[in-house]
Parts: structure tokens; sequence; C-alpha cells
């Protein structure tokens, strides 16, 4: 057996490879940024020719660094940025339009459409999921309306729809020469199509959508043997054997694999993933009902998702947009500069609010300005909101699971920032705990994976490899934790009806 696992993470930002040994810790790795295309207010692509093109260059890269070959691979596995959706053309393996990215709304009057007759939660039963634009179903609508030519494409069955795990898995897999066109069940849970019970194409909704079964991949486990890499791939034989949406690769990654385990992952935006087991809890709180993982053929687990659409994003909106850092890591310094928020509240609902929200009409707001706040204090109001969301979700998990959650598992680029990290322990007054492979979305991708083909033995393997790294414990009094939020909760109500 070969000595190592090879992960890709397709994210939002960047496509990453990250190559694992068997206690579960980096041997090497690779990384590319691909450019965020904003067309228009509201509207967010990305070039799939560019992710393909940048997957193949990191595999190389991570190869090359550790200095070993396919030979040395046991196996691939693969996550990525769910609900971005990609439609191509099957003969020629050109996409027809760019991919539509998660954070994408320029879906919102399908959505209001769709939700005329029934209300956006008509399908919540069966799918888990309300109408949103955050979901990749109604992208592909907008794909089959707007795009000339593609309906007739889609109908004469010559388009294929995926998310980037399905993109990089039929390319990897040999493209128009044969490509294995399929999906994970998680990444299928975010379609708006897939129903939670049977873990198939629903019928019903397809037809509600106008979208062609043909286009869409077969739905498989997170954890079996899709295919093996094509002769034009420096993993060229080595069997494609993992696939989980990014969150909950984060999870698998965590080791939260039982009923009750939860974690947070702090990226472009948050998700929180609570692990409901086998069973399928419908929640009252503004959650959403997902997949969390499926294991060739043993039952699924299933799992209650808070996803905040703008955590980090809005580090790099101060980066990019205002100009008030250079770089996202000084956000921390700048914070520091002062004491507390001066009384300032940034509630960045750039793309609506998600949970417990999910209110599509919401856009931001910075209130509480006086003369007084300064940068320092808009800085530390930034990071402040990723912790106020948080704990909202977390109040949601709380409320609908009944069992509050004694600890939180935390990983993702934001937690480098020690102060947001105190915070947040202080604001949920649970600790909050990063394990030593903070990397926890590729190792998730690369468990799934390596369970497949024997390279790791089972779940209690490894579980035997999660440690701690380090653990904020919170210090704040439970009557200022309460004024914060209450103040926080007000200044979402300055952000509702905005559109109009
Ligand atoms: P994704 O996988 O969603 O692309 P990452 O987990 O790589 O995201 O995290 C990147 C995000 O974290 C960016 O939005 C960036 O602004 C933010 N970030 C990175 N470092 C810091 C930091 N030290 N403090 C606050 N935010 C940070």
């Amino acid at each position: 057996m070969a000595q190592y696992v090879l992960a890709i993470d397709q994210g939002t930002t960047s496509t990453r490879t990250i190559i694992f040994d068997k206690t579960g810790s980096i041997v090497s790795s690779g990384q590319k940024e691909h450019e965020q295309i904003f067309p228009q207010a509201g509207w967010v692509e990305h070039d799939p020719k560019e992710i393909w093109d940048n997957t193949r260059e990191v595999i190389g890269q991570a190869l090359s660094k550790a200095n070993i070959t396919r030979h040395d691979i046991e196996a691939v596995g693969i996550t990525n940025q769910r609900e971005t959706a990609v439609v191509w053309d099957k003969t020629t393996g050109i996409p027809v339009y760019n991919a539509i990215v998660w954070q994408d709304t320029r879906t919102q009057p399908i959505v209001d459409r769709l939700a005329a007759d029934g209300g956006v939660e008509r399908f919540k039963q069966k799918v888990g999921l309300p109408l949103a634009t955050y979901f990749s179903g109604t992208k592909i609508v907008w794909i089959l309306e707007n795009v000339p030519g593609a309906r007739d494409k889609a109908n004469n069955g010559d388009l294929l729809f995926g998310t980037t795990d399905s993109w990089v898995l039929w390319n990897l897999t040999g493209g128009v020469e044969g490509g294995v066109h399929a999906t994970d069940v998680t990444n299928a849970s975010r379609t708006m199509f897939m129903d939670l019970e049977t873990l198939q194409w629903d019928d019903e909704i397809l037809g509600i959508f106008d979208v062609p079964k043909s286009m869409l991949p077969e739905i498989r486990s997170s954890s079996e043997v899709y295919g093996v890499a094509s002769g034009h791939s420096l993993l060229r034989e080595v069997p494609i054997a993992g696939i989980l949406g990014d969150q909950q690769a984060a999870t698998f990654g965590q080791a939260a694999f039982d009923q009750g385990e939860a974690k947070n992952t702090y990226g472009t935006g948050n998700f929180i993933i609570f692990n409901t087991g086998t069973e399928i809890v419908h929640s009252k709180n503004g959650l959403l009902t997902t997949l969390g993982y499926k294991l060739g053929d043993d039952a699924p687990h299933y799992a209650l998702e808070g996803s905040i659409a703008v955590t980090g994003s809005l580090v790099q909106w101060l980066r990019d947009n205002l100009g008030l850092i250079g770089s996202a890591d000084e956000i921390e310094a700048l914070a520091k500069t002062v004491d507390d928020n001066g009384g300032a509240y940034f509630v960045p609902a750039f793309s609506g609010l998600f949970a417990p929200y999910w209110r599509s009409d919401a856009r931001g707001a910075l209130v509480g300005l006086t003369r007084f706040v300064n940068k320092g204090h808009i800085a530390r109001a930034a990071l402040e909101a990723t912790a106020f969301q948080t704990r909202e979700v977390i109040d949601a998990v709380n409320a609908d699971s009944g069992v509050p959650l004694t600890e939180l598992k935390v990983d993702g680029g934001m937690i480098a920032n020690n102060l947001l990290m105190q915070f947040q322990a202080d604001l949920l007054g649970v600790p909050v705990i990063r394990p030593v492979v903070a990397e926890t979305t590729a190792l998730g991708a690369a468990y799934a994976a390596g369970l497949a083909v024997g390279f790791w033995s089972g779940l209690d393997e490894l579980r035997a490899n999660w440690q701690e790294d380090s653990r904020w414990t919170p210090s704040m009094d439970t009557a200022e934790s309460d004024r914060l939020l209450r103040n926080w909760k007000k200044a979402v109500t300055k952000t509702l009806d905005w559109v109009d």
C-alpha cells in the first residue's frame, strides 16, 4: 500500500491540494487563488476552466514539494465549495457559462416565482432547504433560461450540471473521453432536488423547476471508488474514492462522526454543522437539514446546518473595498488598537441574511456610529459580527436539539485571529477548541477516500488522529455578553426590508 492520500480542496477563493500521511498529518500542499468575477451587483462568478487548470497545477505542486509521484498516492478525495453551479457541454467539455457561485443572488426572481405557489418552504420537508438563491437549483434554471441555446442543448441531453466536485471528477477521470459524472449525497443535498429519505433526485421537483434529469450527476455515497484518474493526469490510475462538500468534509475531518457533535468553520462565510446521526431532524429555528456523510452502503448520517453568508469576506471587503487594511491578518492588530467596539455594530448582510433569518431582502448596515468611532472600532465590529452571527446559529442549534453544546470545534482561515476566538468563547460561554491539523476540510476528504480503499481501518483510527492544539475559555460575565447580543439583535433589525 502506498503511504499517502491526496485531497483536492476546490474552495471559493482558491484550489488547494494537500497530501496526508496515515496519522492525518500534512506532508505537502499546493494552492492557487482564482479570479472572483463580479459582473454586476449581487453576481459572483468563477471561470470553471481556470479552476480545472489550477487543480492540475496544485496537484503538481503538492507532488513535487513532497518529491513523490502518483505511485505514492493510494487514493484521492475531493472536497468543494458547495452550491456553486457549473453547466458544461459533454461533447466539447466546455462550460456554457461561468460557474455561478453560492453567494450569487441573481436568481431572486426565480426564487420569488417558485415561492409564489406555496411559499419558500414548499419543498423543505422533502429536501431540507428553503427556496433561496444560495442553493444550486435556481442557478441551473437561470443558465437554462438566459444562456442562448442552453435550453435546447439540455433537452437534447448534451449538457451536464455539477457542483465543482463533479466538474473536477469528470475532468480528472477523462472528461469528453468517458469522464465519470457523479456527485456525493452531501453535495446533492444542496441543490433543492434530492429527497432526503431516498437520496435520489426528485422527479416532481425537477418538473416544477423544469430541469432535465439527464443533466444531473449520479448520486453516490461520500466514500467509494468513483473512478480512476485518466492518462492525462499526474495521478494516472489512482482511484478517486471520496467526495464531501466542504462543510461536511470539515466536520468529518474534525472527527465529529457521532450524533451531538458539531464544528464551526470560519472562512469566507461561516458554517456550523451539527451531527444528528441517522435521524432526519427538521429545524424549527431556521437551520437547514442536510446530509452529513454516507460511507459506502452504510446508513447516511444527517446534520443540521447554520450557514452565515459573510464572515471572512467582510474582512476582505475592509481590505479591498475600503483599503482599511493591507492583508486579512492585519485586522487583528487594528482591532487591538481599541478596547471594545465603541458602540459600533456591523451587520454584513451583503447578500441578505442566511441562518437563522433567511432574509434575502436584508442589506448590510454599520450602526451605532458616533464621532468617537474610529477605524479600530470598525475593525473590531467587523470581527465581532462573525461571533454574533455564530452565537445566533448556536442558539438555534441548541433549541432544535434540546441538548446545549458544551464545546465548539473550530477551523478555517479566521481562526488564526486570537481576538476573534476569545470573543467567540466569551459570547458563547463554552470553550472554543482548535485541532492540531486545522486543514480539516481537506483532511475530511482524504479520510473519506482513504476509508474507501482500506488505507484507514475505520472511524476509531480517525478519532485517535484528532488532537487538540489550543483552547479559548470564556472569561466575560454573562450580563455583558447578553448586553452585547441585545445590541447586535437591534442592529440586525436595521438591515431588513432594504430591497423593494
Ligand atoms: P475559504 O475556504 O472560504 O476560501 P479560508 O478558510 O481560507 O476560506 O479563510 C479565508 C478567509 O479568512 C478570508 O475571507 C479572510 O478574509 C479571512 N482571514 C484570514 N486570515 C484572517 C485573520 N487573521 N483574521 C481575520 N480574518 C482572516
